[in-house]
């Protein structure tokens, strides 16, 4: 009799014990509601980034694994080291895995749409990341930046730094242009901002290139790769600068940046009888800040990715819940197959006056990361 009353209190305590702590388990570690942390649990998220050779596409892995997290759910983050065939077999194996969405980067932007039907017919909904996937009728949303602003910031930038503006007349000055990856959407953005910013000055010949290379497939840089940069800004230098000095390069990201300035410092530029010419960029990588810091580099296209990982999650969240995720805008980004339902964020212009506010106090980057 004493043992059994003794076991039925043991069993009531047992129970007590595990109902508390099952409600304390239903408390995310953000103090989030039980609800919250059941909904995202037993989900996972295929993310799939181009490349770890360039910090921005670590902080974007990195930033939406901790979102993810947040909310319960799990994650598979893979990288695709610029391979586009790695970065097909990697989603195939998050399909076969059961990812539930999949957030992707493409490295190819039109390479993606056979492995993507096999998640349409899963019902797997896709979110296209920073570069539009292209040709495919299976992308559900798109998170990004205003790419075509993003062209417009640093072209805009070159004719302040020369003076161009309202009827200066000032110049000419010597201008050469680099674009992005041709397989990348952006690429084709970035460029449009820019030469609609630039054409009046070069129509006006306040600008000149002198090496006639103007077209997109004459400037573009395979897998945004600064040593291809650099081989082109060295060719350019011989063959167009022998008798005169290039003024401003439009670079489309900080690593192609990094490369076009080795080729001009290899050429005698960075003196005083022989400045650095305006060079833009994008992304503002450490490295490229330093080079600002230094006045090397010029400028660079802050894109805060940080919050785009945030808009990410937020539609993947919804689409989860049967929910329409937030978009600010669905006419710009036409896939070819359909036109995808877009949040586009704001990209800011950063140089030596700024980089302090908007890098530094913004937490982007550590003060001591630039030492
Ligand atoms: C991104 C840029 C980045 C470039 C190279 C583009 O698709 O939008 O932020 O600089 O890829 O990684």
């Amino acid at each position: 009799m004493r043992t059994t009353r003794t076991r039925t209190a043991a069993a009531a305590l047992t129970a007590v014990v595990l109902s508390l702590s099952l409600a304390a388990c239903g408390q995310s570690s953000a103090g989030g509601s039980k609800e919250e942390k059941a909904d995202g649990k037993g989900s996972t998220i295929g993310i799939a980034m181009p490349t770890k050779s360039s910090e921005r596409w670590i902080a974007d892995g990195r930033n939406m694994v901790a979102e993810f997290k947040k909310l319960g759910y799990k994650t598979d983050l893979q990288y695709g080291e610029d391979d586009v065939d790695q970065q097909v077999s990697q989603i195939e194996n998050m399909i076969t895995k059961g990812v539930d969405v999949l957030v992707i980067a493409a490295i190819d932007g039109r390479a993606l749409s056979d492995v993507l039907r096999q998640a349409g017919e899963q019902n797997i909904k896709v979110i296209s990341y920073d570069r539009l996937i292209l040709g495919s009728p299976d992308v559900d949303y798109y998170a990004s930046f205003d790419n075509e602003k993003v062209g417009e910031l640093q072209a805009g930038y070159i004719v302040d730094k020369l003076g161009l503006k309202s009827g200066s007349g000032k110049g000419p000055f010597n201008i050469e242009l680099f674009a992005g990856s041709p397989d990348d959407n952006n690429t084709r953005y970035f460029f449009q901002g820019a030469w609609k910013t630039l054409k009046p000055y070069i129509d006006k010949k306040q600008l000149v290139i002198r090496s006639k290379q103007t077209k997109l497939d004459q400037i573009t840089t395979l897998r945004w790769d600064g040593g291809t940069a650099q081989k082109r800004m060295d060719d350019l230098l011989t063959s167009a600068y022998s008798s005169a000095e290039v003024d401003a390069v439009l670079s489309p990201y900080d690593g192609i940046s990094i490369g076009i300035i080795s080729a001009l410092k290899s050429d005698g530029y960075g003196t005083k009888s022989k400045p650095y010419p305006v060079v833009t960029g994008q992304d503002a990588e450490v490295a490229s800040v330093k080079s600002i810091i230094a006045g090397q580099q010029t400028q660079t296209v802050y894109k805060d990715t940080r919050a785009l990982a945030k808009q990410a999650v937020q539609m993947a969240d919804a689409v989860l819940h049967d929910k329409k995720p937030e978009v600010n805008d669905t006419t710009t980004y036409n896939n070819e197959k359909l036109v995808v339902p877009s949040f586009l964020l704001d990209p800011v212009s950063v140089d030596k006056t700024n980089y302090q506010a908007e890098l530094v106090d913004s937490g982007y980057i550590k003060e001591s990361d630039l030492r």
